[in-house]
This record gives C-alpha cells, structure tokens and sequence, in this order.
C-alpha cells in the first residue's frame, strides 16, 4: 500500500490546528526546525525526533532575518519536492512552509537593518566568532526560533552540535527567557571522510572538496592529542593552525578552544572545552567544532 502523502501546511493557523489534533490524541510536539536544502544530517535530528515516538514538526523557512548583506539570501539553494521527500522518508508528521509575510508579517527584516518587529537578542555570546564575522545574524536566528517554537508549540526541539555557537546562543535564550522548550542537541552527521555534511558542501570544486576534510583531520588531531596527555591550549590552538595552513586554497577565518555553553575562550582543557573552526575554501564557508575532553559525549 502506497504511504499516505506527508500533510504541508504553510499558515500559522493550519499549523496550530493540525498541532491540536495531535495533542488531542495525547502527543507531544517534537520540532525540527530546518532552511531546507536537507542532506542526511538535517535528516538524522529528524530520525531522532521520530524515534521518541512523538509528532513530529519539520519547518522548512530560509529565514531571511540572518542573512547579511553581502551574504546571498537569493542564491541559498531552495529543493522544497526532495526536502518534503526526505523528511517523509526520515519519519516527519507534519511540514511547515511558511511564505516571509506570514512569519513577518510587518516587514521582512535582514541581520543589517533596523527591525520593523519585536525581535530576540542573547548579548555576548552572539558577538564573538560567527557572530563578529555576521553581524546580526544571531538576533535572526534567536528571533526566527522563538516565533517558530510559539507557532508550533514545541515541547521538544532537536538542532545538531554541527552549528554549536547557534546552540549556544539558543541554550541561553531557551534559559534566561523561560521558554518551556526542551532543547535535543544531536551530533554532527559527517561524510565518510570526515566532512561535516553541508549544504554548502556542493560549492566546493574537486580539489577543495578533498582539501577541505583537513578541518575534520585538525579537529581529531587535537581530540587525540588531548588523550595522550596535551592539556596547553596554546599547543593544540597553533597545531591545529599549523594542520590548516599547509593545504592549498585553505583560508582560515578562526580556530580555537571555548567554553561550549559560553564561548568564551578556555585556558585549560575541561569537559566542556570545544575546538572551533571556520575556514574559507575559495568562495565556500565551511564551520565545524568537535569536544576534546574524552568524556564528552556530543561531538
Ligand atoms: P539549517 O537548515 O542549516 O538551518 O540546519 C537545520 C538544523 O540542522 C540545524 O540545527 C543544524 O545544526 C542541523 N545540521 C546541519 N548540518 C548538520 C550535520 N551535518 N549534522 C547534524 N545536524 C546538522
């Protein structure tokens, strides 16, 4: 028997009404909220919110409130039939697609401009790193997720440790504002060489593709050196760099070791203690992080 096509809804109220009907029939609301463009990392949070068993929400918005000017919001990749295919095929109950004037509706904010809304600031960690390099896009990203766990109604909401600054800034949103949203924080997909999936990914030539896994080599490099005994941030910051800075084309915006829930930057290895990189590959931005304390579980 054919599987029954996965209901989309694209209004605040067609959203509510079909979350209702679920919480009626004594589900919880598990959300995945996602740009599109999904790969099998966006699908693998999907999975995870499938296998507790609940309703699960995938929204697919590219929000246009965390772009910056220079960055491209036209030319973000858009595969909305293969994105409502891979979230049916990964377990999804319901898919919002909701159009900019529904989300916004007095005016579509970017990062740069002055907001015609109410909108989220979570002041410190969105100013550093990521943040520094894109100003403004923290306040879209905290704003849009906000607006969508309110939509939805979110009683759990699953982000991937691949964006670990987004998670970070959420974490701290999710605490100081009381929001009743349980976060899920699930590990970073990777290609079989180590590559943190991307919808970036495309954009890489042949060369660059391969050169790029030395981010995924630095990263374990460090993790390795930490079991074997290397505790001087200092050390491990400069091989890291070292690792970076001898391959073709590899342009690094910043590498470096934070506090996972503060960002700020650490002086000793601890179990929170996360390596950081963002390098550019010719137009191509790729970040990734992995923990370095053997404990920690979520890399
Ligand atoms: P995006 O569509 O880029 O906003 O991503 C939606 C969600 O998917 C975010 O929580 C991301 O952190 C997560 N995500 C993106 N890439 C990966 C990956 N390779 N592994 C796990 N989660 C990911």
């Amino acid at each position: 028997m054919a599987k029954p096509t996965l209901p989309q809804v694209s209004t605040i109220a067609d959203l509510r009404h079909a979350v209702s009907a679920a919480r009626q029939q004594k589900q919880s609301i598990h959300f995945v909220p996602t740009m599109g463009a999904l790969h099998p990392g966006h699908a693998s949070l999907i999975e995870q919110a499938h296998a507790a068993g609940r309703f699960v929400v995938v929204s697919i918005f590219v929000n246009p409130s965390q772009f910056g000017p220079k960055e491209d919001l036209a030319k973000y990749p858009r595969t909305l039939a293969k994105d409502i295919e891979m979230c049916q095929a990964a377990g999804a109950d319901l898919v919002y697609t909701p159009t900019e004037h529904e989300v916004y509706p007095r005016g579509v904010p970017t990062a740069s401009q002055a907001w015609p809304s109410t909108f989220v600031e979570v002041p410190g960690i969105s100013d550093t790193f990521e943040g520094a390099i894109r100003p403004g896009h923290f306040r879209g990203v905290a704003t849009i997720v906000l607006k969508l766990f309110n939509q939805c109604g979110a009683d759990v909401a699953y982000f991937g440790q691949k964006d670990a600054q987004q998670v970070a800034v959420l974490r701290s949103m999710v605490h100081d504002l009381d929001v009743p949203t349980k976060l899920v924080i699930c590990p970073t997909k990777r290609e079989a060489d180590g590559l943190a999936m991307s919808s970036r990914n495309v954009y890489l030539s042949p060369v660059n593709r391969q050169n790029a896994t030395v981010i995924y080599k630095a990263l374990s490099d460090a993790k390795l050196r930490v079991k074997e005994g290397e505790k001087n941030v200092t050390i491990l910051k400069a091989l890291m760099k070292e690792m970076l800075d001898v391959v073709p084309g590899c342009q690094r915006d910043y590498v470096d070791i934070v506090h996972a829930m503060t960002y700020q930057p650490m002086q000793q290895i601890e179990p929170e203690s996360l390596a950081i990189v963002a390098a550019r590959f010719a137009h191509t931005r790729l970040i990734d992080n992995m923990f370095l304390h053997p404990g920690t579980r979520v890399s």
